[in-house]
């Protein structure tokens, strides 16, 4: 076995020397993740800045060869310990490689390094006219790596898709330090196997995107952004399917309760109706002379549905306002308490109302506060659970809480994730809704890709 000082001679040699962080305090930065688990187990050994593929196939060579884990980090924002270094290892820091190597205005496509910020692709496509319509709702720091090992989405998917729809070709360096191509710069492919897909949403276990050649759409002409409120859940969650049952796909159906409402409007205040159980957040967009049409009709049906008020933006800065609440929420609800979890549970959109009632009884039961927020169109929700981990019973509450939301999902036929992911969090309870011989076959597949379990282990099963 190599000891530290060893590994990091090794890496210091092999790559440029200010690149390689190794004091304990640098190394004690890279441990967690958003997710916030709360006990720490056990620090990296190395965090190494890479600067392009060859550096990350030194890393790989030196970890395969002493079979050390490498585990990858973007912004670190995964919320379910997905980055965490639980067995040590050697962090791979993405923040060097973040240039936007090509936008091809022909093809419509973005050719990227895996650091480049989400937020920061929107605006240069932007200025061409164009779209990358995937939004997590911390687009301004999350990263296209972290997004697509994440397969994350956010409130737009529910009309155009999440990161999976918008990947068509990856660059993967895989555990041995081989190089390997997805897909190509074409918007379709049906030459042999989809490769691409084992890739998107695998959290670093798989291989490590080193660039990726994104779909760009069109930048929609307009858009505007309607806040319907009601009194109880139920009626927010039957105007959901009022619009869908109209046939009308507008970009967003997100949904905010009574405890979001309040806690975002108590730390950034923004005009939010504080006395109302619901919200829902609808955008339309288009070409410009429809808008106010499509708008009509949505704000007509939420009528009929009981909206006991509606606001909407009439230019830019009301638009941002509305989504700049809606996307606070979970950094209002950290304002709470000294931590804040959040989940995305998701059920076919026919069971939600049960699995938002249930989330809320079950929080009750545990005596814990819950500010709910999701993208409530796709049928997912996000129950955001402020907390003080120094307090025993408290995490012991919310972890019997958790256990009872993964049951009451399974058993309305849903999934754990819609899009933030398993990490080291939900592992325990992947069985429930993944069955046995898939499960085999994931842990066959990993171990084809990367025999010596050094990339990202234990995570996901
Ligand atoms: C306030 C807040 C709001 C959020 N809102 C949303 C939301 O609306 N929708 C949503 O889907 N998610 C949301 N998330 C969670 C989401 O998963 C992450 O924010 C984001 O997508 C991860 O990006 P990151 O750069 O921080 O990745 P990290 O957390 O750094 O990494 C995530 C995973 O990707 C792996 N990874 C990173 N880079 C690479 C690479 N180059 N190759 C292979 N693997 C790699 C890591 O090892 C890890 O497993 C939110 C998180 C926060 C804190």
């Amino acid at each position: 076995m190599l000891t530290n000082n060893k590994l990091i001679k090794e890496l210091k040699k092999n790559l440029t020397p200010d690149n390689v962080l190794a004091t304990p305090e640098e190394r004690y930065v890279y441990a967690q993740d958003a997710s916030n688990i709360r006990d720490i187990n056990r620090l990296p050994d190395a965090v190494v800045f890479v600067n392009n593929i060859e550096d990350i196939q030194k890393v790989l060579l030196t970890a395969n060869k002493h079979k050390i884990p490498v585990i990858c980090r973007g912004a670190g924002t995964n919320v379910v310990g997905a980055c965490r270094t639980d067995h040590g290892g050697i962090v791979l820091n993405f923040s060097r490689m973040n240039k936007i190597l090509e936008i091809n205005q022909e093809n419509m496509t973005a050719r990227v390094e895996p650091g480049v910020i989400v937020g920061d692709l929107q605006k240069e496509a932007d200025k061409l006219g164009l779209y990358y319509p995937p939004d997590p709702s911390n687009l301004a720091v999350s990263t296209i790596g972290g997004s697509i090992a994440q397969s994350s989405g956010g409130a737009r998917t529910f009309k155009y898709g999440s990161t999976k729809d918008y990947v068509l070709d990856l660059l993967v360096v895989m555990a041995n330090g081989e190089v390997l191509r997805t897909g190509s710069n074409t918007i379709k492919n049906a030459t042999g196997y989809n490769l691409g897909s084992l890739f998107i949403g695998s959290e670093g276990t798989l291989g490590i995107v080193a660039e990726a050649t994104l779909k760009l759409i069109p930048k929609p002409e307009c858009r505007k952004v309607i806040m319907a409120y009601f009194d109880t859940i139920d009626d927010a969650i039957k105007a959901v399917n009022g619009i869908i049952e109209q046939r009308i796909y507008p970009t967003t159906l997100d949904f905010m309760d009574k405890n979001a409402i309040q806690t975002v409007e108590k730390f950034y205040p923004s005009g939010l109706l504080c006395d109302k159980d619901a919200a829902l957040v609808i955008e339309v967009d288009g070409f410009a002379c429809a808008i106010d049409y499509q708008r009509d009709i949505v704000v007509s049906i939420l009528n009929k549905c009981g909206a006991s008020a509606i606001q909407y933006s009439n230019n830019e800065e009301e638009y941002e306002r509305i989504w700049t609440a809606r996307r606070s929420s979970m950094g209002a609800c950290a304002k709470l308490k000294p931590n804040v979890t959040t989940d995305d549970m998701i059920v076919p959109r026919s069971k939600l109302s049960e699995l938002v009632r249930g989330t809320r009884a079950i929080c009750e039961k545990y005596n814990l506060t819950v500010c709910m927020v999701g993208h409530v169109g796709d049928g997912s929700i996000h129950p955001q659970i402020p907390v003080d981990y120094r307090d025993e019973d408290e995490y012991n509450r919310l972890k019997k809480a958790k256990s009872e939301m993964y049951e009451l999902t399974a058993r309305l036929g849903g999934i754990l994730s819609g899009e933030h992911g398993i990490g080291s969090e939900k592992r325990p309870y992947i069985s429930k809704v993944v069955n046995s011989t898939a499960l085999d076959y994931m842990r066959k597949i990993k171990k084809t890709f990367d025999p010596n379990n050094i990339l990202n282990p234990y995570k996901i099963f």
